[in-house]
């Protein structure tokens, strides 16, 4: 570890030092750290060399421990092991889904703050659904596919890559790579060196002209490998011996979607005979986790981050967990079997991390942007309570009995992130519509409770609900009225699973902390996934992202 030398007072004299010189003379601080780094070495490594942020894309925080058994000693375990767990991270907002918390994480902030409050939303203003990280002003890098035109302009606020870039007068490289465009684009920030995510219809990564106008030619010799195709000859078959995964359903369940171009949910997914849309196909299997990592670690070599006179930030996000999650459930074979494959590649990454950047050289965490629901067919076969409901077929029920009593068509332009966008055609009766909805919705069994959003603070729902509610909540961008689902209730089919809703399995996420200036240990204390930034801002002595409104989890810092 690089502190053993030295007292904490000692460090905490440098640190103050350090970051005053900071504060007076931003301009030259790439330049005072270049020349002390020669003469005084603490200077240097008072911050890491590179942060890394790891989100895993709907990963439970059950999951750290139901498989943690079968987990190897190096990749989840370690983490545990020698990091800080922070036990009880919950969502403090509602939606929960993957745009909002990457945004979050990121921003430590709401999405009544940073404007990320779904991954789509309705605009008013032009009428049309609006894609979280849309801007049409841009153009694809790396394709001919229209998937590049990408940005972060919809996103309000900064995010602690941001401020990073901005404390050392952006001489620090930042860099985000998911395979969804949102999972790299948010976490990267506005001023990013790039964000890479991958298209689907190529099997490439790519990027957009917010960041570059050619891809580098690393990313390019990258891509040339054409490696979705090479990890697509070989099946999916389990890691361990099909008998030994007693945690998880049978594999063969009505309830469980398929891989696109396969038809059964079975192992040995065969994915050498799909024919047909391969590189999509992919995305739905743990090789496509691996391939993130390749690319994760072809950044760091290429870019040599980690290796520069000034902390770099990586963003990582792995996305596919989210679709295998989403397709077969997280009580499924599929799903414990993607996460013995992905704590393998964790401890491969953390292996690679100690070669490069040097054990103890790198800020390291882990979250999730969201958990996820059971599968609601499989949670009847246990007899506890649950559901998908069509939010489609509740918008069309409504718009009827709307029709029917105020000769209205249409009232109700959507429903999203279980949220009612009321038409402007409906303005001058606007509170009768909205009673009339609010009394109907109240009639179905698998809704709680329904309010008008603008009244939020006065509607007599439970705090933790209500707060959720309003930090989810931006007038120019949100519905009108608010439903709650009962506990296991979803917006979704029959088959397969999601996330979204305030309930615990879809707000309680996993929070480790690990490497450099991280005491090791773990707190059951209720902590919010707003407060990671700030922990990292503490952490650098770096200013907070500009929305954020998290606290310093004072615990994990040594
Ligand atoms: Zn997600
Ligand atoms: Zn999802």
């Amino acid at each position: 570890m690089m502190h053993k030398a030295f007292s904490f007072s000692c460090i905490i004299l440098i640190v103050v030092s350090f970051s005053c010189l900071a504060q007076t003379n931003p301009g030259k601080v790439a330049a005072v750290k270049a020349s002390t780094s020669k003469t005084n070495k603490a200077v240097v490594d008072n911050h890491p060399k590179l942060i890394v942020g790891l989100v895993i894309d709907q990963m439970r925080w059950d999951f750290l421990y139901r498989y943690k058994s079968r987990y190897s000693t190096n990749g989840f375990n370690r983490l545990l092991a020698q990091g800080y767990s922070c036990e009880n991270t919950m969502i403090p907002y509602m939606p929960t889904y993957t745009a909002p918390g990457h945004a979050c994480i990121y921003t430590g902030s709401v999405p009544a703050i940073n404007g990320i409050i779904g991954n789509n939303w309705y605009n008013r203003k032009t009428n049309s659904s609006v894609y979280c990280t849309q801007d049409d002003s841009v153009k694809t890098v790396g394709s001919s596919s229209n998937l590049g035109k990408m940005s972060p302009k919809n996103l309000w606020a900064t995010t602690i890559t941001d401020e990073l870039r901005l404390s050392t007068n952006f001489t620090s490289k930042v860099i985000g790579i998911a395979l969804k465009d949102r999972g790299a684009i948010l976490p990267a920030g506005h001023s990013a060196n790039a964000a890479y995510w991958y298209d689907d219809i190529a099997g490439s990564f790519i990027t957009s002209t917010h960041y570059m106008d050619e891809l580098p030619a690393w990313v390019l010799a990258f891509n040339k490998q054409q490696l979705p195709a090479t990890y697509m000859q070989q099946d999916w078959n389990t890691l361990l011996p099909i008998a030994t995964y007693i945690q998880s359903t049978a594999d063969d369940k009505t309830y469980e979607a398929t891989i696109a171009g396969e038809s059964k949910p079975v192992f040995p997914h065969r994915l050498s005979a799909i024919t047909t849309a391969k590189n999509a196909a992919f995305k739905t299997t743990p090789f496509a986790n691996s391939y993130s990592f390749d690319f994760a670690k072809a950044a760091i070599k290429n870019e040599s981050l980690g290796n520069n006179t000034v902390p770099d930030f990586l963003t990582l996000s792995i996305s596919s967990t989210d679709y295998i999650g989403h397709t077969f459930g997280p009580n499924s074979i599929e799903i414990e079997d993607t996460y013995l494959r992905l704590d393998k590649d964790i401890a491969d990454f953390l292996t690679y991390l100690d070669k490069t950047v040097g054990k103890g050289n790198y800020l390291f965490f882990l979250s999730a942007d969201h958990g996820v629901a059971h599968v609601p067919a499989f949670t009847k076969e246990h007899k506890i309570p649950g559901g998908s409901v069509s939010d489609e077929a509740l918008a069309k029920k409504l718009n009827t009995l709307i029709a029917e009593k105020f000769g209205i068509q249409k009232a109700i332009i959507t429903v999203m992130n279980y949220q009612v966008y009321l038409s402007d055609s409906t303005v001058s009766q606007k509170e009768s519509i909205g009673e009339l909805i609010i009394t109907e919705l109240k009639k179905e069994d698998f809704i709680a409770d329904a309010i008008v959003l603008n009244n939020v603070a006065n509607a007599a729902v439970p705090a933790p609900q209500k707060e959720r509610m309003i930090n989810g909540f931006s007038p120019g961008r949100s519905g009108d009225i608010q439903f709650i689902f009962k506990p296991g209730y979803f917006d979704g089919g029959t088959k397969g699973t999601t996330h979204g809703l305030w309930n615990p399995y879809d707000a309680h996420i996993p929070l480790l902390f690990f490497g450099w200036n991280i005491k090791p240990g773990k707190t059951c204390r209720e902590t919010y996934m707003t407060d990671i930034a700030a922990t990292i801002a503490a952490l650098l002595h770096i200013q907070m992202p500009n929305g954020s409104v998290g606290k310093v989890i004072t615990e994990v810092i040594k």
